[in-house]
């Protein structure tokens, strides 16, 4: 089995060999300490300001997205959200579900957000913007810099969605002016499905406390509260933390989060010049790729991107990931995170040519 979906991904050999140790008891001082140095150096990988914490969210990335959507905000702000796919969309199905008000900016799927597009939403009263760091649906990178600055200018608190940016494309909450920040377990840190984790500067702290949030479970304020000691509320799903802890202490020792963003920029480059001669066109905007993901359309009349899918799973044991909703047909995605080789690479290549051979894309 080789998978080459977008999570869970491959994990590493020294992350699945902790998969075989019990799970020890968590309320204990040494635990607290793994913690605190998953904290620093989620901080640090973040390019977090000084002062900021991190909230470990026992939920996969959409547990974050709720819980940062009722924390953050009220029903007294006013939130622009980017839809550009499934994920911009879940946004703004929260956004309904906990009556924030809001605006939508519904880009067409594949397609970048543009300084045209968000000019057209200056200074008109926005109190938060909310958009993915990389739309996974899509394959859609958004230019974080020009939302930054806009935010900035226009006094909005930014809460991003880099649950699978983080690690592959680059994210600096200082430089891009980001306020909250969240990824998951399963994704680029190659981890277990389970735990989703946020990063929030001191004015996301702010709001955390200032907020009334109606949930038990959701109330950040008290993971905020508990985290001081290395500890959260409630018991965290110990076995990924260690992993993570594992793994955070690794990128480190290997050059730190430039070179996971270039190990991952280079699979991406390998993979995308090894397919041009084969009948597929990229379904996101050139000069808009995100090195987490390539999303693909065959180009070959009759042919269905998820019928793909189900042979090379079914005849080649290799995993790619098929697109959901009004993209099923038409789309499929090669992810590039998480531990994969070249000659993996080059074996799902093989299977694409013989699937040309046998005429069946
Ligand atoms: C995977 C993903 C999520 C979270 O999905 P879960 O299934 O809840 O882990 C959220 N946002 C983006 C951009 C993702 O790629």
């Amino acid at each position: 089995m080789i998978n080459f979906t977008v999570g869970p991904v491959q994990m590493d050999e020294e992350t699945r060999k902790m998969g075989m140790d019990q799970i020890p008891y968590f309320r204990t001082p040494e635990f607290s300490q793994t913690m605190k140095e998953n904290e620093k150096l989620l901080c640090k990988f973040f390019d977090a300001p000084q002062d900021s914490r991190v909230i470990f969210m026992t939920g996969s990335g959409t547990s974050s997205m709720e819980g940062g959507i009722m924390n953050f905000f009220t029903t007294s702000d006013k939130l622009l959200v980017v839809n550009g796919g499934s994920f911009g969309h879940r946004f703004v199905e929260l956004c309904e579900i906990h009556e924030i008000p809001f605006s939508e900016i519904k880009l067409d799927y594949g397609k970048p957000l543009t300084k045209e597009i968000l000019s057209k939403y200056e200074k008109a009263g926005y109190t938060g913007m909310v958009l993915q760091l990389c739309e996974t649906s899509t394959g859609v990178l958004y230019d974080m810099n020009l939302v930054g600055d806009f935010c900035q200018r226009n006094n909005c608190f930014l809460f991003v969605d880099a649950v699978s940016g983080f690690l592959a494309d680059k994210i600096s909450m200082k430089e891009m002016h980001i306020n909250a920040a969240i990824t998951g377990s399963q994704k680029a840190l190659a981890l277990p499905p389970s735990m989703s984790f946020t990063v929030m500067d001191t004015e996301a702290q702010k709001r955390c406390y200032a907020n009334k949030v109606k949930s038990m479970y959701f109330n950040y304020a008290d993971y905020l509260k508990n985290g001081e000691r290395g500890q959260t509320p409630f018991t965290p799903a110990v076995g990924t933390l260690l992993m993570l802890n594992e793994k955070l202490k690794r990128i480190e020792a290997k050059g730190g989060i430039e070179e996971m963003n270039k190990a991952a920029a280079e699979r991406a480059e390998y993979f995308r010049n090894r397919i041009k001669h084969l009948p597929f066109k990229l379904f996101t905007e050139e000069g808009s790729t995100s090195n987490c993901v390539t999303a693909l359309m065959p180009t070959t009349a009759g042919v269905n991107a998820h019928k793909i899918f189900e042979i090379i799973k079914d005849e080649y044991g290799i995993w790619i990931c098929p697109n959901g909703g009004d993209m099923a047909d038409k789309v499929f995605r090669v992810g590039h995170i998480g531990s994969i080789s070249k000659d993996e690479i080059d074996k799902l290549v093989q299977v694409f040519d013989d699937l040309a051979k046998r005429k069946l894309i």
